[in-house]
């Protein structure tokens, strides 16, 4: 049995807001990943399956690695197509932002957005969501805005129009924002989730290959390059640390969603709980943090890289060098484990 969570009030003025309009922009976060993408998608299959003209807009393209997902090619890119993203975005009659929680995270959308007067329907699992939203149905506790997404169609009784296609989209963020079923899946009822998307008998099995396990030689040989050369631990504080710089990154022909997964990867040595990794960007660092157990890595991003997210997985900025980002990591190391540190400095003295 899958618990109705969501309000039912918040149900009906949901259903209300479809049922009056005609037009309906679909959004979620600059980069997106498996889930922004898979939830997007999926609502917009539903969508059209009643009759709407919906659209996915985001910011900035799907990297290569998520381009088979059902319906990615059709999706109106802000960074390719800015005229028609403005053109969708200003007509439509609702606007349903998926996937993130701060108007910041869609990147320049926001500006021809937040003038708009068109209600805003959020769809979330990120904390802390801003209050910018006409409909707000932001479940933190959930593994994924894909599991939502599902959740709404339950609620609104739209199930009968998830077809294999729709269904294989949420089975793309069940599994992606969980590391493969690994983390922020412990509800007994997300199992009854992937089952039932399960019915709708998508070839799983190629999906999850194309999902979770194909990366291109450069990119393997540049995580197997940050893991045997870039890889820092701090045993003691049970962290690593791995920093990949531009040049490093054009070394082995960086591609966008490349180093997806690499964050993951030291939390397989035993003692270490953190995991972070630094990337050189065009114009910024970008960082991303993993996290087990109850360290809260959403707090550390928030607090010293302008960032946020999920307790276990968590992501920010920084503008200046990748040093500086460095030197301010130690800082943090400093602050959150002042013994460890201190012991450090009496023993390099
Ligand atoms: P990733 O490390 O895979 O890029 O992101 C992990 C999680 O942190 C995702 O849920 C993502 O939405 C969030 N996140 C990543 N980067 C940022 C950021 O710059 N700002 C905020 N607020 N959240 C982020
Ligand atoms: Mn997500």
């Amino acid at each position: 049995m899958i618990t109705p969570i969501i309000d039912e009030k918040a149900i009906e003025r949901l259903r209300a807001m479809i049922n009056g309009v005609q037009r309906i922009a679909i959004t979620c976060h600059k980069s997106p990943d498996g889930d922004a993408l898979g939830s997007t998608l999926a609502l917009c299959h539903v969508l059209r399956r009643l009759g709407k003209d919906a659209v996915v807009v985001t910011p900035d393209m799907a990297p290569r690695s998520l381009e088979f997902i059902p319906g990615v090619h059709d999706i109106v890119v802000f960074t390719k197509h800015e005229l028609r993203a403005r053109h969708v975005l200003q007509e439509a009659q609702l606007i349903c932002c998926l996937d993130f929680n701060a108007m910041k995270r869609i990147d320049r959308l926001a500006e021809i957005i937040e003038p708009l007067k068109t209600p805003r329907v959020l769809i979330d699992h990120h904390l802390g969501p801003e209050d910018v939203f006409d409909l707000a149905i932001s479940f933190p506790e959930a593994s994924s805005t894909c599991e939502l997404v599902f959740r709404v169609f339950m609620q609104l009784g739209l199930l009968k129009f998830m077809d294999r296609y729709t269904a294989s989209c949420l089975y793309v963020g069940l599994l992606t924002d969980t590391g493969g079923f690994a983390y922020s899946c412990e509800n007994p009822e997300f199992y009854e989730i992937v089952a039932s998307v399960m019915r709708r008998r998508f070839d799983r099995i190629t999906l999850y290959n194309k999902a979770m396990n194909t990366f291109s030689a450069d990119s393997l040989r540049l995580q197997g390059y940050a893991i045997n050369e870039k890889m820092e631990l701090y045993p003691e504080c049970g962290v690593a640390l791995i920093t990949l710089d531009k040049e490093e990154l054009e070394r082995f022909n960086y591609n966008r969603g490349d180093t997806e997964t690499l964050v993951n990867k030291p939390l397989a040595i035993p003692g270490i709980y953190w995991s972070v990794f630094m990337r050189e960007d065009a114009d910024k660092i970008k960082l991303s943090c993993r996290s087990q157990g109850d360290f809260s890595v959403s707090d550390i991003c928030e607090h010293y890289f302008n960032g946020g997210g999920h307790k276990n997985a968590a992501g920010g900025e920084f503008d200046g060098t990748i040093d500086e980002a460095v030197q301010v990591f130690h800082q943090v190391l400093a602050d959150l484990f002042p013994d460890v540190t201190e012991q450090k400095t009496e023993e390099q003295q």
